[in-house]
């Protein structure tokens, strides 16, 4: 009998969630599901593996008003007769998305007491992030104590950076104590990873830039399928600007937002994790699609200004890698924004890519104008196989 492997990615203000049954090889996807807007505007939906909607719920922000309500509303469904009969059976592991790992998870790891005593001193490190994804851990240890959980960390696949890329340039005892560039959003890039084999089997080995670009964005530069460096560093904060986020940024406006606006730590953290990026930027919104259908200059400045950072940061990263043999995109932006995807191509021209602007709009894994060349390559991320994938592996199922 195959087992069923469960994938629980919490974020901020959603939790996804996809089933799967183990093959032998493949897994198989039985159930995927998605609650948004939690705290605000929550909406379930639940699909089947083929893709058919099993549910589709408006909640009120009463019954959802965290993600630890939203948590117990996906168990329940989990747990009823009707997730057994889409899913082939009742769950018999569950992965979890964990953003940070510190500086000793490498790999993922099988939750036991002590695991998770070291999640959760990781906790001031990603202060935001951590307890959301200890959420579906707590509670899952609750309702079912014998159920075997897997703890998949964004920052594992970073973890074979060398020590010159791993550092600030900064006294040597906080670099000891864990103030280091560990990099995030290292289950899609170890997807990507993976999923360049077989799309692109030439150029899986080779030097590639991974732009995620989804509310969260970062680039991965690898090599041999391995991250050799990435933008984000100490936090999900650094590097390119994103919906809210500010990506690098001066230290000194932090200190000046400190003495000239008083401003402490708490309002600093809402500032740059929330108020800034292109919503900040533009004034209007964190959403391309609402910034594109904008006519207001101030739109139009911060998707500019998106454009040129992210391709000076690829720049960076080619320096680091030597050249490149591949740029790939993925998530929401990279996945669906044709034109972000079609203006960064265009301004990374020199580095060798070539944009086939209607295998672009059309979605082709490989956009690439010529034949020769690095290839520009769109490919869709998905963090709970991959998650499903560790789980499977950890647990030797
Ligand atoms: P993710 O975090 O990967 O789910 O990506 C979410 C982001 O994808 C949102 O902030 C949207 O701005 C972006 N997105 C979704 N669809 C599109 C689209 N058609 N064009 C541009 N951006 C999009």
């Amino acid at each position: 009998m195959s087992n069923s492997i469960l994938a629980i990615n919490a974020g901020s203000s959603s939790i996804k969630f996809q089933a799967f049954a183990t093959g032998p090889e493949a897994l198989l996807r039985r159930v995927s599901g998605l609650l948004e807007g939690i705290g605000n505007a929550p909406r379930l939906v639940i699909r089947d593996g083929a893709g058919k909607i099993l549910r589709d719920d408006k909640l009120t922000q009463a019954a959802a008003p965290s993600v630890e309500a939203g948590e117990a509303i996906i168990g329940d469904w989990l747990l009823s007769a009707e997730a057994k009969d889409v899913i082939g059976g009742p769950v018999s592991a569950i992965g979890h998305r964990v953003v940070h790992g510190g500086p000793d998870f490498s790999t993922a790891a099988r939750i036991d007491d002590s695991v998770l005593a070291r999640i959760e001193a990781l906790t001031p490190l990603a202060p935001l992030h951590q307890p959301k994804n200890l959420a579906p851990i707590l509670a899952w240890r609750q309702r079912q104590p014998a159920m075997p959980q897997v703890a998949c960390f964004d920052t594992a696949f970073h973890r074979g950076h060398s020590e010159l890329a791993d550092r600030f340039a900064i006294p040597d005892a906080l670099y000891r104590e864990g103030v280091r560039r560990y990099g995030f959003h290292g289950i899609s890039y170890a997807f990507i990873a993976e999923k360049l084999n077989e799309v692109a089997p030439a150029i899986a080995k080779g030097r590639v830039i991974v732009a995620h670009l989804g509310n969260g964005c970062s680039l991965c530069a690898m090599k041999d399928g391995r991250s050799v460096d990435s933008t984000m560093s100490f936090t999900a904060l650094d590097g390119i600007p994103m919906g809210t986020r500010p990506g690098a940024i001066d230290p000194g406006i932090v200190l000046y937002l400190m003495r000239e606006k008083g401003m402490d730590a708490a309002a600093i953290e809402t500032f740059l994790y929330h108020q800034c990026g292109l919503k900040g930027l533009s004034g209007i919104s964190n959403d391309v699609r609402v910034l594109e259908a904008s006519d207001a200059a101030q739109a139009r400045l911060a998707l500019d200004h998106f454009v040129y950072r992210i391709a000076k940061e690829i720049g960076a990263l080619a320096a680091v890698l030597g050249g490149i043999d591949a740029l790939v995109f993925t998530a929401g932006i990279g996945e669906n924004g044709a034109d972000i995807r079609a203006r960064i191509a265009r301004a990374c021209a020199w580095l060798g890519v070539n944009l086939d602007p209607v295998a672009n709009a059309a979605r082709e894994t490989d956009f690439s104008a010529t034949a020769g060349g690095p290839r520009l390559l769109m490919v869709p991320t998905d963090e709970e196989w991959m998650i499903a994938r560790y789980t499977r592996q950890v647990l030797s199922l």
